[in-house]
């Protein structure tokens, strides 16, 4: 099957998470199966090309378990992108808001090699906040932005119209 099926058929909707009314898509079952997952992670690296990109970066915490996945295939280093407070050295940060208050993201003033092209990754893109925000940081530590993949987009959330013009790769769009 193509793999957007392989994702759907690995997707749990778990109703009122985190919070009532919330019904939250739960990718867990697609990382614990070994087949899916590979099929999930060449497919990202057959989209984009194995020659785009000199690095890949990961969102804390899911799209750490892709990133390294597609580095470690391509032999290629991987990048956090972490939530504020955990990375030990400078940092460049940036905030976005959520419903309620707001999140921040950091990453390393020396992550990246000045030019290098930076492949982004996420697990699901939702409103496109911390997509945003993670691309903001990547290119003002120095990198270029060559692309932006999440296993799952949810589009009624308009997150890729939020991240217009940059461009956004999703093996499945419900
Ligand atoms: P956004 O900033 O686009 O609104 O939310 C995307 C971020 O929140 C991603 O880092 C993603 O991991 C997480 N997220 C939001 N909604 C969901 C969801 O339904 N399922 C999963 N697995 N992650 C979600």
């Amino acid at each position: 099957p193509a793999v957007a099926e392989l994702v759907a058929g690995r997707v749990l909707d778990v109703p009122d998470f985190p919070k009532p009314g919330i019904v939250f898509k739960d990718l867990m079952p697609l990382f614990a199966d070994g087949a899916v997952f590979r099929e999930v992670v060449d497919g990202i690296i057959a989209h984009h090309g194995r020659e785009s990109f000199d690095v890949v970066a990961g969102i804390e915490a899911r799209g750490f378990v892709v990133a390294a996945a597609i580095a470690y295939a391509t032999g290629v280093g991987v990048v956090p992108v972490r939530k504020a407070g955990k990375l030990p050295r400078a940092t460049h940060s940036a905030s976005y808001a959520l419903e309620y208050g707001e999140a921040t993201l950091e990453v390393h003033q020396d992550a990246f090699t000045a030019g290098h092209r930076v492949l982004v990754v996420d697990d699901v893109l939702a409103t496109g906040g911390t997509a945003g925000a993670t691309l903001d940081l990547v290119e003002r530590a120095g990198g270029t932005v060559s692309g932006f993949t999440v296993l799952l987009e949810l589009a009624f959330l308009g997150g890729r119209e939020r991240l217009a013009p940059r461009p956004v790769h999703a093996l499945l769009t419900v």
